[in-house]
């Protein structure tokens, strides 16, 4: 017994090729391997596209699928042609299973007969999902199919009887859930045009949402209520190293004891015991000495994750700026902003007579102390000088610390997840804590109010934009996004 891929380039004088079934032959599933091996099958038979546009066509899922359609298809032909002398090839047909519409294509090849004397059907094609629900998404599918430009006649034709059966179907005598198109996805009105945050009351957003806004709005609100994809290992190791990296600061952990209290709270980590997880573990610890080598170069008061909540008026949204697209914003919308601060490292000594807040306090007036902003990041990514240097996160949190009264000579991320230095340094993006001065000295543009003006009407509704880019690779709510492929089969 052995599978297509271990029978190819052997032959037998009889061969059964079993379970051509339905769902199992073809097997429409999407995959790959971790090595991306049929790529590099496809750029050696020749079938890779070498323009870049038909590249990202073959991208494009039903391509794909197609694609998964025909590789099963020459898979079943190896199998088939392993026989010198007899084949045979079986399938079930019962109440759960229907035999593959390959095996009709097998027995009429072979002028095998698929109707017995009586005209009685000895072998069904497939006939796809027989269920009532099956059986409407069919004809939805083909209703919808002859209404796009440059349908055939044929795909007309269809359409039209697909249409009328769905009427009936979903009529006052049939009553058949999703038959009408009042209940597809996406086809219906929206129940309500009117904005998320209506009339003069402030868009509640942290320095953080304003990134995530600023990248796609409709991601943020998707993911923001529910559409995440759960607590990656990334996040969960993130979450980790800020508890740590607020502990030794408060309890003044350095070198041998901080990496001690890392080992203790390793196991919540929940990292396999594997040589993936060993990998896994021996990466936090990286992390766990970067995090080391940068607290021990900070001196004096640092506050960590100091909380904020400060109400700030923007500008109206710049126009053509990002929150332009879609609905803009007529006027200036009030945000309140909240957030907790990674690190605050104080310049300054408090003035005469004052005292040090107590850490859990929210933001105590800054009476003009001079403080530097620290974001901890712990991913892989690097960001460019330019992108460091206008960091929304940190220009958002500069705003609100001048707001009450902090003076804020720099601000940076430091990349705990990042390489150290050739001196053995921990990163710090943009170098030096150079955020760039809003508004800017040269052309005078107030960049940092524009990005939460903007960020502001994004959030406000009643239009959430889906804004295109790099970042759409990694999105987890691409299937319920109308730009993408991917989104395009559930939102129109
Ligand atoms: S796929 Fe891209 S455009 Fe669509 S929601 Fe996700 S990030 Fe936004």
């Amino acid at each position: 017994m052995l599978t297509p891929a271990a029978a190819a380039g052997g032959e037998w004088d009889v061969v059964a090729v079993m379970g051509v079934g339905r769902d199992a032959w073809p097997d429409l599933r999407l995959r790959d391997t971790i090595t991306r091996t049929g790529l590099l099958v496809d750029a050696v038979t020749g079938r890779l596209p070498v323009d870049p546009s038909a590249r990202a066509a073959a991208a494009d899922p039903v391509a794909a699928r197609s694609q998964v359609r025909a590789d099963e298809r020459r898979m079943l032909l190896a199998a088939l042609t392993r026989a010198r002398r007899r084949l045979l090839v079986t399938a079930v047909a019962d109440s759960d299973n229907a035999p593959s519409s390959f095996l009709v294509e097998i027995a009429r090849a072979a002028h095998v007969p698929v109707e017995d004397a009586d005209g009685g059907v000895l072998l069904a094609p497939d006939t796809g999902d027989l269920t009532l629900r099956g059986l409407v998404g069919e004809l939805r599918r083909a209703a919808v199919a002859g209404m796009l430009t440059g349908a055939a006649p044929d795909e007309r034709r269809r359409a039209r009887a697909a249409a009328r059966l769905l009427a009936e179907l979903g009529g006052p005598g049939g009553g058949v859930a999703g038959a009408l198109p009042k209940d597809w996805a996406g086809a219906a009105e929206p129940t309500s045009s009117a904005p998320l945050v209506g009339g003069n009351e402030p868009v509640r957003i942290s320095p953080s949402d304003v990134e995530a806004i600023t990248a796609c709005p409709l991601r943020w609100f998707l993911t923001r209520h529910g559409g995440n994809a759960g607590f990656s290992e990334a996040q969960s190791l993130g979450t980790l190293i800020h508890a740590l990296a607020e502990q030794a600061q408060r309890e003044g952990l350095r070198g041998q004891a901080l990496r001690a209290c890392f080992e203790e709270h390793l196991p919540e980590l929940s990292y396999p015991d594997t040589w993936l997880g060993g990998l896994a573990a021996d990466h936090a610890r990286e992390l766990v000495d970067r995090l080391d080598s940068y607290l021990s170069g900070v001196p004096g008061r640092v506050d960590v994750e100091r909380r904020l909540d400060v109400r700030l008026d923007p500008p109206a949204a710049p126009s053509g700026g990002p929150g332009a697209d879609g609905a803009a914003a007529p006027e200036s919308i009030p945000v309140r902003l909240s957030g907790r601060i990674d690190r605050l490292e104080y310049l300054d000594a408090p003035p005469a007579g004052g005292q040090e807040p107590p850490d859990d306090a929210p933001l105590s007036d800054g009476c003009g102390r001079r403080v530097r902003l620290i974001d901890l990041k712990t991913g892989a990514g690097k960001p460019t000088k330019e992108e460091a240097a206008r960091n929304p996160q940190l220009a958002v949190y500069r705003l609100a610390l001048e707001s009450r009264g902090y003076v804020v000579e720099g601000g940076a991320l430091v990349l705990l997840g990042a390489a150290p230095l050739r001196d053995g340094l921990t990163v710090l993006a943009p170098k030096g804590a150079a955020l760039d001065p809003s508004p800017d000295p040269g052309t005078g543009e107030d960049w940092a109010r524009d990005l939460v003006a903007s960020a502001a009407a994004d959030a406000r509704g009643a239009r959430l934009t889906a804004r295109t880019g790099p970042h759409c690779v990694r999105c987890a709510v691409k299937d319920s996004c109308p730009a993408v492929a991917e989104g395009r089969r559930t939102a129109p």
